[in-house]
C-alpha cells in the first residue's frame, strides 16, 4: 500500500488522459459542446461491433466498478443472460442516487458532462442487449436531473436515442426517474424497489438482479461514473485505459476532495494517485500544512477513517487501502486536521446510519442505535473503559449479520476509530471520572 519513491513524484494525469473533459473546461453540457470534445463520436459503429465486442473490452480495460464495491465491471456485465428463456427483457439500471456523506463526483457528471452519461447507457444498454434503462437520480440532485433530462431530449431529437439509435438499427430508450432522498435507494435491490413504486428496502439475496431484477426481468444496477467512461474506453482501447493506474487498479478515478483542506474539489486523476499528492495538487493542502493532519476518511463515510502516519504514504486505489483495513469506496477523501473532534465526527456518521437504516434487519435496526447511544456517551467520556471493547462487540455483532451493506457501513467507521483512536477515547473515559471524582470530593469537604 506504500508509494514508491517514484509514485511519490507522481507525475499526475495529463489532460490528453482525462475522460471528464468539461467538468474543467467551459462548462457547457449541450449536445454541441459534447460533440466538440468528442462524445457521440461514431457511437453507430461501436455499437455494430456487438455485445460480445463491448464487454471484452472492458475486461480487458480492468474497469471496477465506481460505486464503491469494486467489482470487475466486463464480469458483471457477462451476468446478463442474452435471452432469458421466457421471453423476458433485460433491463439496465444506473445507480444516480449518490448519497454517500462527502461524494459529489456522480453530480458533476450530469451537471456538466451529461451525454457521456447518455451515451453510455446505450453502449452499456447495447452490452446487456436491453432495449431500455433507467436513471435513478437522488431528490436532491434536481439541478442535475434537469440537465440528464435535458442531454436526453437532445439525444432524442438528434436521433442518437429511439428508435434506430445514431442510425445502427437499435432501439433504445432513456428514462429518468427521481428519488426522493432516502440514503437507503442507493443500495441497488432498495433502487429496484423504488423503481417499481414500493418502499426503497433492500431484497434478500440471491435472487441476483442479473436473473430477477426490475419488474422481476434480468437487470443490472450499475453506477452513474461506471457508465460514463465507457464510451471513452471504447473509443481509446482497453490498452489506454490499463496503462493508467496499476494492475488490477487501472484508469482514471474521480476524487473528491473535502474537509480542513484549503481548495476542495473534485478532479479526475489517475488511479493509485498518492493520497498526500492528491490533497496538496489539487486540493491546496491541508489546512495549516500536512503536519496539521490528524486523520483521513478515504473513500466516502462507509469506510474506516484513517491516521496520518497511514496517509504519509498511502496510495488511492482499491487494493492499496484494503490493505491498510480501509476502502477507496467513493473516492470522497474528507479530511481532518488537528482542530477534529475525532470522537465526535464518528458519532454524527453513527446517527447518520441509524437514521437511515430501514429497518428490516434487526442486528442493523437495533445495532445502529447502539452504536450511535454508546457514541454519545464516549464522546462526553461518560462510558466505561469496557464499553469501548463492547462497542467493537457490536459492531461485529452488525457487520456481515445484515441483508445489506448499510449495516456494514455503519459498522466500519466505529471499528476505524477504536483501531486507530483508542488512546483518545481513554483519556475521555478518565478524564471524566477524574472530575467526577474530584466533584464528589469536593462535595465531602
Ligand atoms: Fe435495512 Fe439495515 Fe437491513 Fe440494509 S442492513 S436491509 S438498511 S435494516
Amino acid at each position: 500500500w506504500r508509494a514508491s519513491n517514484a509514485e511519490r513524484t507522481f507525475g499526475g494525469l495529463q489532460d490528453q488522459d482525462r475522460i471528464f473533459t468539461n467538468l474543467y473546461g467551459e462548462h457547457d453540457p449541450l449536445l454541441q459542446g459534447a460533440l466538440r470534445r468528442g462524445d457521440w463520436y461514431r457511437t453507430k459503429d461501436l455499437i455494430g461491433k456487438g455485445r460480445d465486442w463491448i464487454i471484452n473490452e472492458l475486461k480487458a480495460s480492468g474497469l471496477r466498478g465506481r460505486g464503491g464495491a469494486g467489482f470487475p465491471t466486463g464480469l458483471k456485465y457477462s451476468f446478463m443472460p442474452k435471452q432469458s428463456a421466457d421471453g423476458r427483457p433485460n433491463y439496465l439500471v444506473v445507480n444516480c442516487d449518490e448519497s454517500e456523506p462527502g461524494t459529489a463526483k456522480d453530480r458533476e457528471i450530469m451537471r456538466h458532462d451529461p451525454h457521456k452519461l447518455v451515451e453510455g447507457m446505450l453502449l452499456v444498454g447495447v452490452a446487456m442487449g436491453a432495449r431500455a434503462a433507467y436513471a435513478y437520480v437522488r431528490g436532491e440532485y434536481v439541478h442535475e436531473r434537469h440537465q440528464l433530462e435535458r442531454a436526453v431530449q437532445e439525444a432524442y431529437a438528434n436521433g442518437l436515442l429511439g428508435r434506430n439509435a445514431c442510425g445502427s438499427g437499435y432501439n433504445f430508450d432513456v428514462y429518468v426517474h427521481y428519488g426522493a432522498g432516502a440514503y437507503i435507494c442507493g443500495e441497488e435491490t432498495a433502487l429496484l424497489e423504488s423503481l417499481e413504486g414500493k418502499q426503497g428496502k433492500p431484497r434478500l439475496k440471491p435472487p441476483f438482479p442479473a436473473n430477477i431484477g426490475l419488474y422481476g426481468c434480468p437487470s443490472t444496477v450499475t453506477n452513474t461514473e461506471t457508465v460514463s467512461v465507457v464510451p471513452t474506453i471504447l473509443r481509446r482501447g482497453p490498452d489506454w485505459f490499463a496503462s493508467l493506474g496499476r494492475k488490477n487498479n487501472s484508469g482514471t478515478k474521480l476524487f473528491i476532495v473535502s474537509g480542513h483542506v484549503n481548495s476542495p474539489c473534485v478532479v479526475e486523476e489517475e488511479m493509485s494517485i498518492p493520497l498526500r499528492a492528491l490533497i496538496e495538487r489539487h486540493a491546496g493542502g491541508v489546512r495549516g500544512g500536512w503536519d496539521n493532519l490528524l486523520a483521513v476518511i478515504p473513500g466516502g463515510s462507509s469506510v474506516p477513517l484513517i491516521p496520518k502516519w497511514i496517509c504519509d504514504d498511502v496510495m488511492m486505489d482499491f487494493d492499496a487501502l484494503r490493505d491498510v483495513t480501509s476502502g477507496l469506496g467513493t473516492a470522497a477523501v474528507i479530511v481532518m486536521d488537528k482542530s477534529t473532534d475525532v470522537v465526535a465526527a464518528i458519532r454524527r456518521l453513527s446517527y447518520f446510519y441509524k437514521h437511515e437504516s430501514c429497518g428490516q434487519c434487526t442486528p442493523c435496526r437495533e445495532g445502529t442505535g447502539w452504536l450511535w447511544r454508546i457514541m454519545q456517551r464516549m464522546e462526553r467520556g461518560e462510558a466505561r473503559m469496557a464499553e469501548i471493547d463492547m462497542l467493537w462487540e457490536t459492531s461485529k455483532h452488525i457487520e456481515g449479520h445484515c441483508i445489506c451493506a448499510l449495516a456494514d457501513a455503519a459498522a466500519w467507521p466505529v471499528q476505524g476509530l477504536i483501531r486507530h483512536f483508542r488512546p483518545e477515547m481513554e483519556r475521555r473515559i478518565r478524564e471524566y471520572q477524574a472530575q467526577a471524582a474530584t466533584a464528589v470530593n469536593g462535595e465531602k469537604t
